[in-house]
């Protein structure tokens, strides 16, 4: 921007960066970061670092997180038999809110999507097939990608995958708006999503 300082500049190109964050607001925030005590600006700069530097992919189940295994796949009292898939750790947080899924989880980290160029090799999905191997306890693989092309054709192709090995497989049911992704949906959609699922 013509008119300001360089350190200015700089913070205002950075925060340009993120989504759904344009010139201007990216100006409205540097302005409110400047206003604030060095204190709380240290106290956003420090959690962005500890965040990325902390957060991984859970080994086993590919959610985010600060220790591996996570929280939910060293957790002993969760039910080993039931594994959801979803397409991120966000999507884990909404089931989460739920509280009435005790499973585990396998977070996808994104969705098949040939039209994209993104294929089953691009995604967390490898590593569900040797999870399935390994663990003869998992009953049921749970396919909660959201209910959109890229979602669908994500749960076609699992099933296809998965059925052959005995495991039952069942899709949540479409109470779920069409197009609307899981994270956003409110907890009774979920409830009845999950309780409404049908096997494939
Ligand atoms: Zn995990």
């Amino acid at each position: 921007m013509k008119g300001y300082a360089k350190p200015l500049n700089r913070l205002i190109a950075e925060l340009s960066k993120l989504p759904g964050i344009g010139g201007k607001t990216a100006q409205r925030l540097a302005f409110h970061i400047l206003s604030m005590s060095d204190e709380e600006a240290r106290g956003i700069a420090d959690a962005i670092v500890d965040a990325k530097e902390n957060m991984h992919y859970c080994s086993v189940c590919g959610n985010l997180t600060d220790q591996d295994p996570c929280d939910i796949c060293s957790d002993a009292s969760r039910d080993k038999t039931t594994i959801c898939v979803v397409e991120n750790p966000r999507d884990v947080s909404a089931m989460e809110r739920v509280k009435e899924y005790h499973g585990l989880y396998h977070v996808l980290n994104g969705a098949i999507s040939p039209m994209d160029g993104i294929g089953p090799d691009d995604i967390n999905l490898r590593s569900l097939i040797v999870r399935l191997q390994e663990n003869d306890e998992i009953k049921e693989v749970i396919l909660a990608t959201n209910p959109n092309i890229e979602g669908e054709a994500t749960a076609m192709y699992i099933a296809r995958l998965v059925k052959p090995a005995g495991i039952k497989v069942s899709r949540i049911a479409h109470g779920l708006p069409v197009g609307g992704d899981l994270e956003y949906a409110d907890e009774e959609t979920l409830y009845r999503a999950m309780e409404g699922r049908r096997e494939l």
